[in-house]
């Protein structure tokens, strides 16, 4: 039989990252010795407070069985301290929190809970890949706003035309962002609600790095803006802070109708989160704030060590001030595929190119700061044939 996939998932752009693993795998088994910095994945472990939490928990049968589909009231508790100490926000834990197996999975069902065939989604371009593909399998369109580095890579609302924003339902946005590692000012943060709330936009509002800044820099949240709460979920995840991406924790927080049909959504779809995990990020998120200062400080050495190294090659880069990427112009007349091709087959070193991110990403490429520094400086090194 010819399997027929749906229209929606033929619409799915390829995955670009797949033909990088493989060329991956294909350089490890003619013996190259790479350098990833390809992969946005933290290379240090989960700390240890936070595996024994887990390993308690485990060893509990009470947490054998199905969890609440809405997530355990004391892990909901922790998230609203969380958020009141970290940004001072207020958050009612039981109607404006939901917690997430990981946030990738709640922006991909967001759609799914908002969009009817053929309504809109604003979309950056470059961004994380979940954005467009996840309006794209709920129906609806993706309609993509440039992120140009001449306006500090936020999108310029105002060259959104009138006939896409009646259609329009959704606008998803990241800051600190992925890949382009730019940061939203509280100016620009206060029109975007003002817009939203003037449109009738769901603003949804990816967090995964907020606590990755550099230079004194601390991520505002969305909630500190006047009239947010009106229009605005926001996504946060313990994957990137608590180095536990594999472990899959995050939550959707904000609006509370927003939330309650994200959680009507999941609730047809998953059954909850093994309670062990959610115990465990309860510990989490109570983990000294030394913790964080120590991973801001080495990945700010890494930032350092490759932005001096690549300016010493003639790259123009602009040390960020948060996430761990560097989002780099080519200095060179060559794109981003062949650039990375290039870097790979004669350095043996893993970058992503920036047109994987969409085709306002093309020209840029994309290093993440998850090897040591004592690999960093290989790179920067083998990078000298440039
Ligand atoms: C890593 C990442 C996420 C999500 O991670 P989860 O592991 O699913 O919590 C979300 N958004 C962006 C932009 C990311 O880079």
């Amino acid at each position: 039989m010819q399997i027929e996939c749906a229209e929606t998932l033929k619409k799915i752009p390829p995955y670009l990252f797949v033909e990088i693993d493989k060329a991956k795998r294909q350089a490890r088994a003619e013996g190259k010795d790479l350098i990833d910095l390809g992969i946005g994945d933290p290379d240090t472990p989960t700390p240890l407070h936070i595996i024994e939490s887990l390993y308690k928990a485990a060893c509990d049968p009470a947490n054998h069985r199905y969890a609440l589909d809405a997530g355990m009231p004391a892990l909901k508790n922790e998230i609203a301290l969380w958020h009141k100490k970290r940004f001072k926000v207020t958050l009612d834990a039981q109607t404006e929190i939901l917690p997430l197996i990981g946030s990738k999975e709640g922006i991909a069902h967001t759609p799914f809970a908002f969009l009817n065939k053929f309504d809109v989604a604003l979309v950056p371009d470059p961004a994380y890949p979940a954005y467009r593909n996840a309006t794209i399998l709920a129906g609806g369109e993706p309609y993509f706003m440039p992120l140009l580095e001449n306006n500090d890579f936020l999108p310029d609302l105002k060259k959104i035309p009138a006939s896409v924003l009646k259609k329009t339902k959704l606008m998803f946005l990241n800051y600190p962002n992925n890949p382009t590692s730019a940061v939203a000012p509280r100016r620009f943060l206060q029109e975007l609600v003002k817009f939203c709330v003037k449109n009738k936009i769901i603003l949804c509002f990816d967090m995964a790095y907020s606590e990755m800044g550099f230079d004194n820099y601390l991520a505002p949240s969305i909630f500190q803006i006047s009239g947010a709460k009106e229009i605005a979920v926001e996504f946060h995840s313990l994957s990137k802070t608590y180095n536990m991406t594999g472990w899959r924790l995050g939550w959707a927080c904000g609006n509370k109708d927003i939330v309650k049909a994200i959680a009507k959504i999941k609730s047809n779809i998953d059954s909850g989160i093994f309670q062990a995990v959610q115990i465990a990020g309860i510990t989490a998120l109570k983990t000294k704030e030394e913790f964080k200062q120590k991973m801001c400080k080495m990945y700010k050495a890494r930032r350092d060590l490759l932005v001096g190294g690549l300016e010493k090659l003639g790259w123009p880069i602009n040390p960020p001030k948060a996430t761990f990427y560097l989002w780099t112009k080519i200095p060179y007349k060559m794109d981003s595929i062949a650039l990375c091709d290039m870097i790979m087959q004669k350095a043996g070193i893993v970058a992503t190119p920036g047109v994987g991110f969409g085709k306002y990403g093309e020209g840029y490429v994309r290093f993440a700061l998850t090897q040591d520094k004592k690999r960093i400086k290989e790179a920067v090194k083998r990078l000298s044939f440039l």
